[in-house]
C-alpha cells in the first residue's frame, strides 16, 4: 500500500511539478492523522496489506509524520513501514524518524553536482540532501535505496557515477524510467531515457547480471553489479551492490502489481495511471463503518487496469491518454 501523506512539496523537480507548484488541497480535505491510522488499518486488518510505504508531496514537510509513524507502528509492530522523500530536513528527523518506528527509507537524488541537481528540482538543496541519506544510514533506517531519473542531456551522462558512488556507501541506487506524469505535460516518448539504454550507460563501467533473488512483484528489476575491468573479458571482479531498473514505460510489470494507493485527500487509485477514483475518505467522514470502507475499496481495486498502455513499440502511443494528476498529487 502507497499513502500520500501529502500533496505539497519543497522541491519542483522538472518532471513532476511545474516551476510555480501547484495548488495545494486544503488542510480540511487532506486526511488527518486519526483517518490514516484508520484506513490503513483497514488495509491491514480486512484487505491483506502486508507492507506500507509512505510518500507524498514530500512527507517531510508533514509537522505530524513522527506522531503518524508511531501510531502506526503501535497498531501494527510487525508492518514494515518505509517511506520516499526527497531527503531536504532528512539529517534533523532520521533518528525521530527511527526511534518511531519507521523500517527505512529511499531518497530521490537524481544528481551529485549542484548545478545539475538545481536545474532539475529548480532548488540548491543538494547538500541537504546528501546529508539526509548518510543520516538516515546512520540512524539505522537502512537499506537506503536511492531513486534517480535520468533526463536526457541534463544528467543520463551521470548514470555511472552515480552507481560508483552509491556502490562506494552501501546504497541501493534505482533508476526510474521518467513516466508522463509531469504536471507540464512535457514528457514525450522520444526523450524519455529507456531501460535498455540505462543499461547501455551503465555498460561503460560496470557489467551488470541477473540478480538472483525473485523480483516477488517488486517495481524494480534488480542486477548485480560488477567492475568492468577490460572491455574483453566481460568484467570478472567482484559483486560491489546492486542496481535496480524501474522500467515502467518500456518494460512494465502490470501483470505482477500488487499496489493499491491512497492519495493525500483519501482517494483510491488501483494504477498511478487510472483515471478513475474512488473517494474512501468522504465515504468515511459520512461516518461509514470499517466493512463499508473495506467494501468500497476492494471493489476499486477489482476495477485495477490489466495494462497502463503505454509500452507500445511506436514512438507516440495515440491511445494512451496521461492522466491529469501529476506524481506528486498522486503519491509516487
Ligand atoms: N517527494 C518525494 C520524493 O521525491 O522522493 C516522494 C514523492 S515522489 C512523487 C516519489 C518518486 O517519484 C521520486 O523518486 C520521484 O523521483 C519519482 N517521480 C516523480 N515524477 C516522476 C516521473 N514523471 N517519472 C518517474 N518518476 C517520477
Ligand atoms: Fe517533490 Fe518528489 Fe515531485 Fe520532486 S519528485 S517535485 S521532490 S514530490
Amino acid at each position: 500500500m502507497r499513502l500520500s501523506l501529502t500533496d505539497k512539496c519543497n522541491l519542483r523537480c522538472t518532471y513532476c511539478m511545474p516551476a510555480e507548484g501547484l495548488e495545494w488541497l486544503s488542510k480540511q480535505a487532506v486526511m488527518t492523522a486519526g483517518e490514516i491510522v484508520r484506513i490503513v488499518g483497514i488495509g491491514v486488518g480486512q484487505l491483506g496489506v502486508r507492507e506500507l510505504r509512505l510518500t507524498g508531496g514530500e512527507p517531510l514537510v508533514r509537522h505530524d509524520l513522527v506522531d503518524i509513524i508511531s501510531a502506526l507502528r503501535s497498531n501494527h509492530p510487525d508492518l514494515p513501514i518505509s517511506m520516499t522523500t526527497n531527503g531536504v530536513g532528512l539529517a534533523k528527523k532520521a533518528a525521530a524518524l527511527k526511534a518511531a518506528g519507521l523500517t527505512r527509507i529511499n531518497v530521490s537524488l537524481d544528481s551529485l553536482h549542484e548545478e545539475t541537481f538545481t536545474q532539475l528540482t529548480r532548488r540548491p538543496f543538494l547538500d541537504q540532501v546528501l546529508a539526509g541519506v548518510d543520516a538516515a544510514w546512520a540512524a539505522g533506517l537502512g537499506p537506503v535505496k536511492l531513486n534517480a531519473v535520468l533526463m536526457r542531456g541534463i544528467n543520463d551522462a551521470e548514470a555511472p557515477s552515480l552507481l560508483d558512488w552509491a556502490l562506494g556507501r552501501g546504497y541501493e541506487l534505482r533508476f526510474i524510467e521518467q513516466m508522463p506524469l509531469d504536471a507540464d505535460h512535457g514528457w514525450t516518448r522520444r526523450n524519455m531515457i529507456t531501460a535498455a539504454e540505462i543499461r547501455q550507460l551503465l555498460s561503460a563501467d560496470f557489467v551488470l547480471s541477473a540478480d538472483p533473488r525473485a523480483r516477488d512483484g517488486a517495481p524494480a528489476e534488480r542486477f548485480e553489479v560488477r567492475r568492468r575491468t577490460a572491455r574483453s573479458d566481460g568484467g570478472s571482479g567482484p559483486v560491489l551492490g546492486t542496481v535496480g531498473i524501474i522500467a515502467s514505460v518500456t518494460e512494465p510489470f502490470c501483470s505482477d502489481c500488487r499496489r493499491t494507493r491512497i492519495t493525500a485527500e483519501g482517494k483510491i487509485m488501483s494504477c498511478l495511471f487510472s483515471r478513475e477514483e474512488f473517494d474512501l475518505l468522504g465515504l468515511l467522514r459520512t461516518g461509514a463503518s470499517d466493512e463499508a470502507l473495506a467494501q468500497r475499496w476492494q471493489d476499486a481495486m477489482w476495477l485495477k487496469p490489466k495494462a497502463h498502455g503505454m509500452d507500445h513499440v511506436g514512438l507516440d502511443a495515440p491511445d494512451f491518454v496521461q492522466p491529469d494528476r501529476s506524481m506528486s498529487a498522486i503519491g509516487g
